[in-house]
């Protein structure tokens, strides 16, 4: 039996934020992660020279957020460099800068509303962002406009803040997003690739003492007198007083844990528990450098909820909504001299039937050839993670984020940190954060350390 103070299940960057701050704290910590790679969503490998991100990211405050606050927690200055960026956004094929291009696109009092809904968005009290986290995005924008081409571009901005449409994502987490990152103005893409971001936090644990740990699945949480006191992992007993689960929550309560242990109304409301919508992901090879963009996001048609049913029946649009990162443009290491990788991801609903993957990659391929024409001529390979791949990797179905920021999901309805059961703690997507992607996860497990301090 091995003993520690605490213990992390997963290393995803929600785990590796828990960790960091405990072991900076003089915890005895240990994280263990299934996988063989470290960092859930936020990992990258190798493949013929070139680094291939799990996702497709970009860091909405970069510097200014909490991927470089919770390292300053724990005295850890400087190691992460973010080259500030905002992506190329583009509506049907073209260039479009939001909401100005807008102004010749839809009705004045239209366009005004739209105006006035930027300027509420931003100027909202707590209080009244509390009261939007009851009711969706399209709700709130519907107060202001019906305007369907305004309703496709707003969706488009909640869609990668939160990996859902608008109709699904909650007002004030969209708020929230938005806000935040307007004030901060410094989205960025780390140096390294995002697998940096991971490599920071698993050094800082281990300057601290901590271990990190991969190939070991945690099997079972071990529970004795009403109280999480340890887990089962590779065939080995680890005690801790502290267990914060980065693994899915319904997993960790209904799996890892086990039902019994948790009163029947939490099982309930965390079999309820709904994800994030999904974002299959094709990393392209290119024999050479046919391209000079960095990021860009593609949005279209108008009416994204006739979209995506389209899709659904195996009707593919002109153009997919994609986001698009061409890595090696920002770090030339990131791919072998002389050649190039475009990375691109389309979300998608996580029950996208699979046997319509096929369809959708070629229809990927058409809308990034609209702005990279010499696409095909130059394809070396394609390293595609479908949704069922990366169920494989991260679970949740392959969905983008953990827990979907929705209405009953967000502000005081996340789910709650600390669970029914003593000593268990979830962190990461799963509960208890807010913001974008990544920062949603951090800000859980700096939340999750304020909590275990109070
Ligand atoms: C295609 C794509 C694009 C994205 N784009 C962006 C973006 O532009 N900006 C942004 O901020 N975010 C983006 N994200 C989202 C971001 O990557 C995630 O929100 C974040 O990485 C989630 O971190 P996490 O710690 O909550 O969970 P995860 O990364 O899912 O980590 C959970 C970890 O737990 C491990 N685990 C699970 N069960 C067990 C077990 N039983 N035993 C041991 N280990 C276990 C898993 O293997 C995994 O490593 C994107 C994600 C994808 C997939």
């Amino acid at each position: 039996m091995k003993k520690y103070d605490a213990i992390v299940i997963g290393s995803g960057i929600g785990g590796l934020a828990a960790a960091l701050q405990m072991a900076h704290s003089g915890r005895k910590t240990v994280v263990l992660e299934k996988n063989h790679l470290f960092g859930g969503r936020l990992s990258s490998y190798k493949k013929e020279g070139f680094t291939l991100d799990i996702g497709v990211h970009v860091i909405s405050r970069g510097a200014k957020g909490p991927a470089t606050q919770c390292l300053a927690r724990c005295g850890i200055e400087n190691a992460l460099k973010f080259t500030n960026i905002r992506p190329i956004v583009c509506f049907e094929g073209k260039t479009f800068k939001f909401p100005h291009d807008l102004k010749d696109m839809v009705p004045a009092e239209d366009f005004e509303a739209l105006m006035k809904f930027m300027r509420d968005a931003k100027s909202f009290t707590q209080e009244e962002i509390a009261e939007l986290d009851k009711i969706t995005e399209k709700e709130l924008l519907s107060r202001y406009t019906a305007n369907e081409t305004l309703h496709t571009c707003v969706s488009r901005i909640g869609s990668v803040y939160c990996a859902l449409p608008s109709w699904l994502e909650s007002a004030g987490e969209f708020v929230r997003c938005l806000t935040w990152e307007a004030e901060a103005k410094s989205s960025g893409y780390p140096m390294g690739g995002c697998i940096s971001i991971t490599n920071a936090y698993i050094d800082g644990i281990k300057k601290f003492g901590g271990e990190v740990l991969n190939n070991m699945p945690v099997e079972r949480i071990i529970v004795e007198n009403n109280r999480a006191v340890g887990v089962i992992a590779g065939g080995q007993e680890y005690r801790a007083d502290i267990i914060a689960s980065n693994a899915d929550i319904r997993n960790t309560v209904l799996k890892l844990a086990g039902a019994a242990h948790f009163p029947p109304d939490y099982v309930e409301y965390v079999s309820k528990l709904t994800y994030s919508w999904a974002g299959p992901v094709m990393r392209i090879a290119l024999d050479q450098p046919i391209t000079d963009i960095k990021m860009l996001s593609q949005f279209g048609e108008i009416g994204q909820e006739q979209y995506y049913e389209k899709i659904r029946r195996g009707v593919m649009p002109k153009y997919l909504n994609i986001f698009l990162v061409v890595p090696s443009n920002f770090d030339p290491e990131t791919a072998p001299p002389g050649r190039q990788l475009i990375a691109v991801a389309t979300p998608l609903p996580t029950d996208t039937p699979t046997e319509l993957t096929p369809k959708i990659q070629e229809a990927v391929l058409n809308t990034v050839e609209t702005f990279v024409p010499e696409l095909r001529k130059h394809i070396m390979w394609i390293d595609s993670m479908d949704i069922q791949a990366m169920a494989a990797i991260a679970g949740e179905d392959g969905c983008v984020i953990g827990v979907g920021q929705t209405p009953g999901q967000t502000g005081a309805d996340r789910p709650k940190i600390k669970t029914p059961l003593a000593g268990l703690y979830i962190v990461g997507g799963e509960a208890g954060g807010s913001g974008v992607g990544i920062e949603n996860s951090i800000n859980s497990a700096m939340n999750f350390f304020d909590l275990l301090n109070n």
